[in-house]
């Protein structure tokens, strides 16, 4: 087996060879640690018939480890300079393929038609740059890929806001959409010395294993979505208040959202963060007809 990506000494050494200096407005804080690569691994829970897309090879740390316990990895990085590293690093893998793109304008359904065929299990598995995790994921379930979850390492405050649950501090509009797609789990927390450059923030793993259905059936996805939005636009209000001045006309419309608030048993007076997703669905599904 081929000498690890992910140890100091090596990954010093593949920096200094190509005067690579690293870039913060990139996210760019690189896994020097093999024991966790392979625990953020192991909770992927991968075979030898799976794909594997990587969002950020950086230098191919976790990428080699995915290359050798999956039939095929993807690897999507938006910073040209990584490339003939990539190309050096990943060169005993011939199973990896480095796309040399932007996530959020990448057209990845399309990427997995093309690399992936014939593959029935697709798992998204990274270590991501910490100024876009919430785009990124809300990208990959939005876009409705054939995948079965996704494994990512991330800041631990916005791992906390995901898995959250009703009644907590940190339950949002960020919980309850990525709750709509997926079932939510932190599986990891990782101290910051196993990274070059440190993070500031603490990390921490999470999985998300897609749901066959989502979690609530609503009469409008956006609308549910914009409606638990206005729900914690400001986290002090009523459910009343934050309705009445988030939704469109909703001052007008008072007495619909009232109404509404009635028929799914919600009393007004209470906050959007003790509200379970199927009372919010619920809710949606009442005011919708007064939004048309
Ligand atoms: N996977 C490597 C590791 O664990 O050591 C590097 C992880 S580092 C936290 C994030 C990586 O994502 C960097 O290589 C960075 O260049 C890349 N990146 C940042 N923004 C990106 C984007 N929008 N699309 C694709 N890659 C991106």
């Amino acid at each position: 087996m081929d000498k690890d990506i992910a140890t100091p000494i090596r990954t010093r050494a593949i920096l200094e060879k190509y005067g690579f200096s690293f870039k913060k407005s990139l996210g760019q804080n690189f896994l020097i640690d093999t024991n966790i690569l392979n625990r953020i691994v192991d909770h992927a829970e991968l075979t030898a018939e799976s794909g594997a897309i990587e969002i950020g090879p950086g230098i191919g740390a976790l990428t080699e480890q995915l290359a050798r316990r999956s039939k095929r990895v993807l690897a999507f990085e938006i910073d040209q300079r990584l490339l003939p590293i990539l190309e050096e690093t990943l060169s005993p893998y011939p199973n990896t393929k480095v796309i040399n793109e932007d996530i959020l304008k990448a057209d990845v359904q399309k990427a997995i038609e093309e690399e992936f065929a014939g593959l029935s299990d697709i798992m998204v598995v990274a270590n991501l740059p910490y100024y876009v995790t919430t785009p990124i994921i809300m990208k990959l379930l939005e876009d409705q890929l054939p995948i079965r979850g996704i494994v990512c390492m991330l800041q631990k405050e916005v791992a906390d806001r995901i898995a959250a649950k009703p009644g907590s501090k940190n339950y949002g509009s960020l919980s309850i959409a990525i709750q709509y797609y997926t079932k939510a789990e932190t599986v990891m927390i990782v101290p910051k010395t196993v990274f070059v450059p440190q993070p500031n923030v603490d990390s921490a793993v999470i999985r998300l294993t897609k749901l066959e259905e989502p979690a609530v059936i609503v009469k409008s996805e956006s609308f549910f979505f914009q409606v638990t939005r206005a729900s914690f636009a400001q986290r002090r209000k009523t459910i009343l208040n934050n309705l009445t001045n988030q939704l469109p006309n909703g001052k007008q419309r008072k007495e619909q959202i009232l109404e509404a608030l009635t028929e799914a048993a919600i009393e007004p007076g209470r906050r959007g963060e003790t509200l379970s997703l199927d009372e919010f669905a619920i809710l949606s599904d009442k005011l919708y007809p007064y939004f048309q």
